[in-house]
């Protein structure tokens, strides 16, 4: 029942949202097949075209990769070792942040900790929280990455040193397509959020304009 329960939540969830998804990804692709439709009639250059073709197919593939992992509908729940989650993650994601030269350094301060959860969703919030601290980051920062156990709670920070979030828009962060970024889509915290809600998490954030900002994730361990 509460697997059911979960999943009719979901679906309630990807109903609500749709209209909002549906609505960005139109965006691009009505442009994409106005171009393509000059380019056809001769009108246009096609040389000339193709980085808003190529920028509008990004723009897609960012929500595609923000909503990743959320609309996946089947569920996985097992014991997952948040070592090897973050080592995953963490290799994957300091291949792309060398382009920026940032560094993630992971601090593997605490034992391994097991945590109940869906292995492919857990990744898609650290690779959300991750990204994100890459983008606010300064030429050559540094991310920490680590782990604190908590009573029945495993702590996982992630920390950057970059821009910080001005406390107006505290409240907002989470909300659907709320972004500050000309390329953003609003969408990789409030799914975020909506991971570790199912998960029986939290949460939570510190930050300081122009000094950074740290995104506490707690989870309960598994037992
Ligand atoms: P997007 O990254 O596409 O903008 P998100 O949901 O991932 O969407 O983030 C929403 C907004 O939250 C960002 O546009 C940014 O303003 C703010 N934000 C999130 N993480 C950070 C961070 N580490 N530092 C500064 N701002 C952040
Ligand atoms: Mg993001």
């Amino acid at each position: 029942t509460e697997r059911l329960l979960r999943q009719s939540e979901k679906l309630a969830l990807i109903g609500e949202l749709s209209a909002g998804v549906v609505h960005e990804i139109k965006n691009p692709l009505t442009s994409i097949k106005g171009f393509l439709q000059l380019m056809q009639a001769g009108t246009i250059e096609t040389k000339d075209y193709i980085t808003i073709l190529n920028s509008e197919i990004e723009r897609i593939e960012h929500i595609a990769n923000d909503l990743l992992g959320f609309a996946k509908p089947k569920e996985e729940m097992a014991n997952l070792s948040i070592h090897q989650v973050l080592d995953e993650v963490v290799f994957l994601l300091n291949a792309q942040s060398k382009r920026k030269n940032v560094y993630i350094y992971w601090q593997k301060k605490a034992d391994d900790v097991e945590v109940l959860g869906d292995k492919s969703q857990l990744k898609q919030v650290f690779i959300n929280l991750i990204k994100n601290a890459i983008e606010a980051s300064f030429e050559d920062g540094v991310i920490d990455v680590s782990l604190e156990e908590q009573d029945s709670f495993v702590l996982i920070k992630v920390t950057d040193h970059g821009s910080g979030i001005p406390k107006h828009n505290l409240d907002k962060l989470g909300e659907s397509f709320f972004t500050t970024k000309k390329k953003g889509t609003g969408l990789g915290l409030m799914v975020s959020y909506k991971i570790i809600n199912n998960h029986n998490g939290r949460i939570h954030i510190e930050s300081e304009e122009n000094k950074g900002t740290t995104f506490i994730i707690y989870l309960p361990k598994s037992r």
